[in-house]
């Protein structure tokens, strides 16, 4: 990630999250508040409690009206922090310490932080719980200080909106009107930033080094087809970025419909979910079913495994919504990035390479036994043709000892995602014994490059057009073809159009996606024949890099390109 000059203007290099394209001005997430000092305050004591008093009652109300105005999942997390401004527990100890002759603002600190590492002690959920209380105790702060609060700004005026990363439910909040950019100096394409800007169509750039060096108010091009930002650009860099915005709004809609590529090849289009709830929308978008049920969103702040009923319940409403049609549903995948406390709750010193996946099933064998006994069941209540997948496989033995086990549980179609290249590299012995493979790109990515996907230092290394990747993809969708088995991709690559195009060339026979990306890709099929998808494939396998492999089939895909269009009008 570097900073290249170019004339008057510079540009920063991250890595784009779909193909949006955007111009506007920054406002940066604010910094966080300094620790207040520890000083004896010049107040009375009951002058001090009143002020504290006074501001978390403000706090509470603040976020509780932001909740109110976002809805869905964001007002329970932000309804929740609103309690723990009121908590009288914590009240009384910021009391407590204001007696013994603190500031408001100092007692508030202190008692927020004892808190904190109470619930860090504790562990699990509720250790989880403390960054919700950093940021209700900052808030706190900042009203008795006057001062700007931290999170997402909320001016009338649309921006373009610069931070380290954003927490969850700031990213849940944003306010599209307002938000016509996103750009995170930290973060990799598969961080939870990245797939929720995803999931709301943000134009997004995360990874960008030197984004934290921006300053309010200077213009900017945010181009996520690139993952380049172009910083203070020139009247013709703007006039090309505006053509290219009017041509993409006069392009035609390509109609929702099956995906398909130009020769008429079938590529079956389908969604990522974690629940029920996006199956409407999902479908709205044109998903041709479900080809990722991440089913532990579902029990992820479960502290039991949930039983054989509790779960049939939640997979009859997925599969009645989605009657009909293909539905693929992974078995409960603990790991690093979503401990799951009932499965695999002991820490690990690397937790990517530990018990997770299919493992922590295999180590736990009566909660996989529920849960496909509650598919099997949920199955025969409803009419969608359910596929059951195992996350994290790495050798042929535990496709043999999952596929046996679902089929004796009543599922008729079980296959194994390849996640780890150990898979992919003897996936002609894996799909003799599953139904189908699923290739995890996120994962897959993650292992073949040894980068943590969480890690935002190592976040360039995180890049699913690497070779090195494509490579496994290709021998996984080798083996698919020679077995007559199918082969689909449900990891992020898959909503990168052009990337898509080229998983297509490398053998994949469908594409599973946040349902957001599910039209660009559409529209990027469309536009290629296989023959052409396979020699995109080729040229990206012999690039020295992915960055290399992303401009050899970007040049090859589109004669002119945004960014050289930009480079033209210098
Ligand atoms: C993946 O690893 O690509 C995948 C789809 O699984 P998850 O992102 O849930 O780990
Ligand atoms: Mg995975």
């Amino acid at each position: 990630m570097t900073d290249t000059s170019t004339g008057t203007s510079t540009t920063l290099q991250g890595v784009g999250i779909g193909r949006g394209l955007a111009v506007g001005t920054i406002l940066r997430m604010p910094d966080p508040l300094p620790e207040p000092a520890d000083v004896t305050s010049s107040l009375t004591a009951d002058a001090e409690k009143v002020r504290a008093a006074g501001a978390l009652a403000a706090a509470a109300a603040d976020i509780r009206l932001r909740g109110d105005r976002a809805g869905g999942s964001a007002k329970d997390v932000l309804d929740a922090q609103a309690f723990m401004a009121e908590d009288p527990t914590l009240k009384s100890d910021v009391d407590a310490r204001i007696e013994t002759g603190k500031t408001a603002e100092r007692a508030v600190f202190e008692a927020f932080a004892a808190f904190r590492d109470l619930l860090v002690s504790m562990g699990g959920y509720m250790g989880e719980r403390a960054t919700d209380l950093d940021d209700v105790s900052q808030r706190v702060v900042a009203h008795l200080q006057s001062v700007a609060a931290p999170g997402v700004p909320t001016p009338d005026y649309p921006f373009v909106l610069v931070a380290r990363d954003l927490a969850p439910a700031d990213t849940a909040l944003l306010d599209l009107d307002r938000v016509l950019a996103l750009i995170t100096s930290d973060g990799g394409p598969t961080s939870h930033t990245a797939i929720l800007a995803r999931e709301k169509s943000i134009v997004a750039v995360v990874g960008a080094r030197g984004a934290l060096a921006l300053s309010d108010g200077e213009t900017v091009i945010v181009d996520a087809s690139t993952g380049v930002v172009t910083v203070a650009p020139t009247a013709d860099q703007m006039a090309a970025v505006e053509q290219t915005l009017a041509d993409r709004a006069a392009a035609p809609e390509v109609a929702v419909g099956p995906g398909a590529l130009a020769d008429g090849t079938k590529i079956p289009l389908l969604a990522n979910l974690g629940s029920a709830d996006g199956a409407a929308n999902a479908l709205e978008l044109g998903a041709e079913g479900v080809g990722l049920f991440r089913t532990e969103f579902l029990f992820l702040d479960a502290e039991k495994a949930p039983t054989v009923e509790e779960q049939q319940v939640k997979y009859t409403a997925l599969l009645t919504a989605f009657e009909g049609k293909k539905v693929v549903v992974r078995a409960l995948d603990a790991g690093a990035d979503k401990p799951l406390h009932f499965l695999n709750d002991e820490p690990e010193e690397n937790p990517a390479l530990g018990l997770r996946g299919l493992r922590a099933l295999r180590a736990n064998e009566p909660i996989l036994r529920d849960q496909l006994t509650a598919l099997a069941n949920a199955d025969r209540a409803t009419n969608a043709e359910v596929w059951v997948m195992a996350p994290m496989v790495s050798t042929v033995e535990e496709t043999r000892y999952f596929t046996t086990l679902a089929r004796e549980l009543g599922l008729k179609t079980a296959g194994v995602m390849v996640e780890v290249p150990a898979s992919a590299l003897l996936a002609d012995r894996i799909l003799a014994d599953a139904d189908f493979a699923s290739i995890g790109t996120n994962d897959l990515t993650q292992y073949t490059l040894a980068a943590d996907r969480l890690l935002g230092s190592v976040a360039s290394f995180q890049d699913p057009w690497h070779p090195a990747v494509l490579r496994l993809v290709g021998e996984v969708g080798k083996a698919g073809a020679a077995l007559g088995k199918p082969v689909g991709i449900c990891g992020e690559a898959a909503a990168d159009p052009l990337l898509a195009v080229v998983l297509v060339g490398l053998g994949a026979t469908s594409l599973s996606m946040s349902p957001a990306a599910l039209k660009d890709v559409r529209a990027e099929l469309a536009r290629f024949t296989l023959d052409q998808a396979k020699e995109f494939a080729e040229l990206a396998l012999s690039a020295n890099s992915a960055v290399e492999a992303r401009v050899a089939v970007l040049a090859a895909a589109t004669p002119i390109t945004t960014s050289q269009k930009l480079e033209k009008s210098e």
